[in-house]
């Protein structure tokens, strides 16, 4: 059993910034108005990950951590059209099976708060505890009984930065959301849940580019498109400047990446790529979603109305902006 478990483990849990994912995706999912991220050595000795959300009843704590034991969808297909971001149940299951893992939650109904340890995969205490509503996640020392595993992370600093881009994608697709990630007693990121993307862009990309932003927006029977472009003369010569959201979801597309290309094809460019940050609502059944444990794959049934609708909308914003 417990060697299924560190192999299904495997699948879901690469690095640090796996298990931020995983654990933030279901503070959001518990309707958390407010995340914090704290990690120490990249995330390699701890990673903390606390929520004001739902919280976990008292009698489903102990099931959360056993597999396929989800709250949530049932089926593959539903992937897309449900709101919740977790649908296999087997994050907590693989992450307590790499780590030592201790949770503390409460419910609004519940008496007291739960504490639960749970090290590679045994638990070690249940308890009651005083605590506030909604749920800290405690994961340390990430990998410790498969140290194979271990040999694949790169260093604090590199594995704080895969933590870092996973906090921007999930403050850039949740701005009433306020988040806060901090790395090795430093603050690295806080937005304030305010609702507006602009100020999430000026606070993590900073003035020039909060300043050279064009708003885009289109809608289509099957699609919707909103967000921000940059400029053409304030690129930059790396695509991390990029990011996409469909259905709340943070994604890649060569589609989109062609789209995009199309768009600024005319325009005078300073560096090859220019600043993009697009959130797409496409109705579920035009996706095709081909799930991996740790990526996401899409193709679109509609991929020419999608490609079309980005080309037309972006060069319009940037036709109508004063370059
Ligand atoms: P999934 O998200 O796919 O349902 P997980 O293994 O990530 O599976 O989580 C298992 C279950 O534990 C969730 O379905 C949810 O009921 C509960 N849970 C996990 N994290 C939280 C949280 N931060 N707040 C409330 N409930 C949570
Ligand atoms: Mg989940």
């Amino acid at each position: 059993q417990k060697t299924i478990d560190n192999i299904a483990a495997g699948e879901v849990i690469e690095r640090p910034a796996s298990v931020v994912k995983e654990l933030v995706e279901n503070a959001i999912d518990a309707s958390a108005s407010a995340v914090t991220v704290e990690i120490k050595d990249g995330g390699m000795t701890l990673i903390r990950v606390t929520d004001n959300g739902c919280g976990i009843p008292k009698d489903q704590v102990k099931t959360a951590f056993l597999r396929h034991a989800t709250s949530k969808i049932q089926s593959v297909e539903d992937l897309m059209t449900v709101s919740s971001l977790g649908f296999r149940g087997e994050a907590l299951s693989s992450i307590s099976a790499v780590a030592q893992v201790e949770l503390v939650t409460k419910t609004a109904e519940g008496f007291s708060g739960v504490s639960y340890k749970i090290y590679g995969g045994q638990e070690e205490d249940f308890c009651d505890i005083g605590a506030p509503d909604g749920t800290t996640f405690l994961v340390k020392n990430l990998f410790y009984n498969t140290p194979a595993r271990r040999k694949f992370l790169k260093s604090p600093a590199a594995e704080a930065g895969y933590v870092e881009q996973i906090m921007v994608h999930m403050a850039l697709s949740h701005p009433e959301i306020s988040f806060k990630f901090i790395s090795s007693n430093k603050n690295k990121m806080y937005t304030a849940g305010n609702g507006k993307v602009k100020d999430i862009i000026y606070h993590i990309y900073g003035r020039e580019i909060a300043r050279a932003l064009i708003p885009v927006e289109a809608e289509t029977e099957n699609v919707s498109l909103r967000g921000f472009v940059g400029k053409p003369h304030v690129s930059r010569g790396n695509r991390n400047y990029e990011s996409y959201f469909i259905n709340g979801r943070y994604i890649k597309s060569a589609l989109i990446y062609r789209a995009i290309e199309e768009a600024y094809k005319t325009f005078t460019m300073t560096h090859k790529y220019p600043f993009v940050c697009l959130e797409l609502s496409i109705r579920p059944e035009l996706l095709d979603v081909n799930v991996h444990p740790t990526k996401m794959e899409i193709r679109f049934e509609n991929g020419n109305e999608i490609f079309d609708l980005l080309v037309e909308s972006i060069r319009k914003a940037l036709l109508q902006q004063d370059l």
